[in-house]
């Protein structure tokens, strides 16, 4: 089963819209000779409408990090589905850790905007992810096999296949602690199977698993060589063109 590699920056609450718009202007000439992979940027809703001009006809897809379940209402300071689509987002990141552990979303509440983001037409990345001491305590597979069987429900198999699922354990974001390739492909393999028990076999190998967690040009091509790593969501190393180019670019 081969799966198109996707690579996706998240910018966190970084860069003004001219840093955005420099750092469009120079990384999608930097990529546009790359068609065998898919390219996303997910940034800030208030840079949204600029980038989507910068990357208008180029290989460079936009995406939100965040957005709630609603069509449209009195839910001050909220964003919706339909208003993501609208400033240019074709993927909408959702259950980042941050939010997860900063904010407090919870997996009901994330499984609400999973299905929303589909009923609307936007592409959701599903990030699930163990904390260390979830970890040091031998709970990863529970942990991660929860947030994936909450995320999924409801959603039909037709749904299901246009979900990505980021694993991002919680102590390699932003740590410079990376997952080895081979623990992290195991608990890719370990999602797939809990996907196969949730759907079959079939939908498991089709759906993209990204990896993140201090991603770097260094480490890159280590983890893609890996089955069952497909791409790679970027945090802090997606900030510079030139080395998220080179991410982009892995061997
Ligand atoms: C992220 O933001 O999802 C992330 C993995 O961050 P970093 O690459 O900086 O660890």
């Amino acid at each position: 089963m081969s799966r198109r590699p996707f690579i996706a920056g998240n910018w966190k609450m970084y860069k003004t819209t001219g840093e955005a718009v420099s750092f469009a202007k120079q990384f999608k000439d930097l990529v546009a000779g790359v068609r065998d992979r898919d390219i996303l940027i997910c940034a800030s809703f208030t840079l949204l409408p600029a980038l989507a001009k910068e990357f208008n006809g180029s290989n460079v897809m936009l995406g939100a990090q965040n957005m709630y379940f609603e069509k449209e209402g009195a839910f001050t300071g909220e964003v919706s589905p339909l208003q993501l689509l609208d400033a240019g987002a074709k993927y909408v990141i959702l259950g980042h850790s941050e939010r997860r552990h900063i904010i407090g979303e919870k997996d009901e509440l994330i499984n609400k905007k999973v299905k929303a983001a589909l009923q609307y037409g936007l592409l959701p990345i599903l990030c699930v992810g163990e904390l260390l001491e979830e970890r040091e305590a031998g709970k990863t597979e529970i942990v991660v096999k929860r947030q994936v069987i909450e995320g999924f429900k409801g959603l039909s198999k037709e749904e299901a296949l246009k979900v990505t699922i980021a694993y991002e354990p919680v102590w390699a974001i932003g740590t410079g602690k990376t997952a080895t390739p081979e623990d992290a492909d195991s608990v890719h393999l370990y999602i797939r199977k809990v996907l196969t028990d949730i759907y079959s076999k079939e939908v498991a190998d089709s759906i993209r698993i990204q990896y993140g967690g201090s991603v770097k040009p260094e480490n890159i091509d280590s983890l893609m060589a890996k089955e069952n790593i497909d791409g790679a969501l970027v945090g802090g190393a997606s900030l510079k063109a030139e080395s998220f180019e080179r991410i982009v670019k892995f061997k």
